[in-house]
């Protein structure tokens, strides 16, 4: 529906504003087709619902018809006597977005060093300012462990469990919870460790704080877009605030969005830690606890 959003952000539309008769399926809640001008116009796909702004109940639809057409359907539910009014529901046909002949093209999608964002897009369903957290993220661990991009060794710990992120680090780096190259930890936030598996070293990229400076907006859109409670005007807005998230993003250097850290792997708990917390013991990368332990064991093996 992005696209659409944009369209209609942009005021590509075509105004109609006329009373239809809809066809509406009770049961999923959504508009089968309408007739228009003496045309059926078959729904072949529900886009989105949004909430209305003539009265309290009223609903929109964001429909694709067979002909390949997008309209606006405006269902106004009437509150006032109903004897003044032949019918409680009136359907208003609002509005069709204009087709485009080239698709609606962001600016940063012109640039080549972009990689395979398009790609990462299309696969994860649109293109979103975590999704380009995570191709910056891939971008920068490839960019400090070169070798990782040909070996099939790689392995990330992505310590968030349902940011779009994740979908751009498996369409990347094909590092999978099935192929049990990608292990997430729930701990809410954007850290991300790459590392190679039987090297033992990585580098773990932890999220910088950003301002956007839209922070009360952006927070009030997606509220409304998460809780049902968006009118086609508040998913609009936030479409466009999405978007200049994603320019700002892309503009930005890796070093702007990612604090870098090296790490290294312990020899015995296989832990990935800070590299100035690993020594060598024995000869053997260690973290401090199995250091003690091994210390305390052999101790205990001397006083004996
Ligand atoms: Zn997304
Ligand atoms: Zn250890």
């Amino acid at each position: 529906m992005e696209h659409e959003l944009r369209a209609i952000g942009s005021g590509q539309a075509e105004w109609i504003k006329q009373t239809v008769h809809v066809d509406y399926d009770n049961r999923s809640q959504r508009p089968l087709g309408f007739s228009n001008n003496g045309r059926y116009n078959k729904v072949i796909k529900l886009l989105g619902t949004f909430k209305g702004d003539l009265s309290p109940n009223d609903l929109t639809y964001l429909v694709k018809t067979v002909d390949g057409n997008t309209y606006h359907l405006y269902l106004h539910l009437f509150d006032s006597d109903p004897l003044h009014t032949p019918s409680p529901i009136r359907w208003t046909l609002d509005f069709r977005v204009l087709k485009r002949r080239e698709a609606i093209v962001l600016p940063l999608w012109k640039s080549s060093t972009h990689m395979r964002l398009e790609g990462v897009a299309d696969f994860h369903g649109d293109l979103c300012p975590e999704l380009v957290l995570g191709c910056k993220a891939c971008q920068m661990a490839l960019e400090l462990l070169p070798e990782l991009n040909t070996s099939r060794d790689i392995m990330v710990i992505a310590e968030n469990n349902n940011s779009p992120a994740l979908d751009a680090i498996q369409f990347v780096l094909g590092c999978t919870v099935g192929n049990r190259k990608l292990k997430v930890i729930d701990h809410n936030r954007h850290v991300y460790l790459f590392a190679s598996g039987i090297g033992g070293y990585g580098v773990k990229l932890s999220l910088e704080t950003i301002r956007f400076d839209d922070e009360n907006r952006f927070n009030e859109f997606e509220r409304k877009v998460v809780e049902g409670s968006a009118t086609l005007d508040d998913a609009v807005c936030y479409q466009r605030l999405l978007d200049d998230r994603v320019a700002r993003l892309m503009d930005l250097d890796n070093e702007e969005v990612f604090a870098v850290e090296k790490v290294r792997k312990c020899f015995l708990c296989s832990n990935f830690l800070t590299e100035s917390l690993i020594h060598e013991n024995y000869g053997f990368p260690m973290c401090e606890n199995c250091r003690l332990d091994m210390t305390g064991n052999n101790s205990s093996v001397v006083y004996q």
